[in-house]
């Protein structure tokens, strides 16, 4: 285990488990269809990676990055797009592909912006949820874990830049961030 990890949550065999089941169940439920998949940069992009290569449908990628926590541990409360789409929705099946919900507050706000783009359906995929800190509501269409209050790492989320690259998903030591 890392140094800087309190304790694992989930560990790489989990992940891929879990990962191969949801790309089945989004499988059946495209069927016929093609998806555009909406990568939320940069906390997604394992999950994403991973994900796309269990979908077997056709599939478009898409990238967005939204403001977050920057170097702290706690929402800010708004979301900003830094980085848009590049693709036009219009029509399309776009499915959001996110690390982590917590207090809702990204995708809360980001989901009516893409529906209002008329896309045919908006859907999210995310990772890990933490539901005892939502602050605002989301619909969950796909959900990896859901995990207890705590800060965590690993497998495309980071702590000021790092451990993005762990294979697992661990509870970061709160000395990492308060001392
Ligand atoms: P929300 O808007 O739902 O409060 O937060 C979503 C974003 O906050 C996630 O995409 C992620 O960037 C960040 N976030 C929330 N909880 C955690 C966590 O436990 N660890 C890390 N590394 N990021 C988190």
């Amino acid at each position: 285990m890392h140094k800087d990890l309190e304790k694992v949550l989930l560990t790489k065999e989990e992940i891929a488990a879990r990962v191969h089941e949801m790309g089945q169940r989004i499988t059946a439920d495209y069927a016929g269809k093609s998806i555009l998949l909406c990568c939320i940069l940069k906390g997604a992009v394992t999950f994403f990676a991973d994900l796309a290569r269990e979908i077997d449908v056709p599939v478009e990628f898409d990238f967005m990055v939204c403001s977050s926590y920057g170097d702290s541990t706690d929402s800010s409360g708004f979301v900003k797009i830094r980085k848009d789409l590049d693709a036009d929705i219009a029509g399309k099946d776009v499915l959001i592909i996110e690390d982590i919900i917590d207090t809702g507050t990204t995708l809360s706000r980001l989901k009516p912006i893409l529906a209002d783009r008329d896309a045919a359906s908006v859907k999210i995929a995310t990772m890990l949820n933490k539901p005892s800190r939502r602050r605002a509501k989301v619909t969950v269409d796909y959900n990896g874990f859901e995990i207890p209050d705590a800060f965590v790492v690993g497998y495309g989320l980071d702590y000021a830049g790092k451990y993005r690259n762990l294979p697992c998903i661990g509870i970061l030591k709160e000395s990492v961030y308060k001392g």
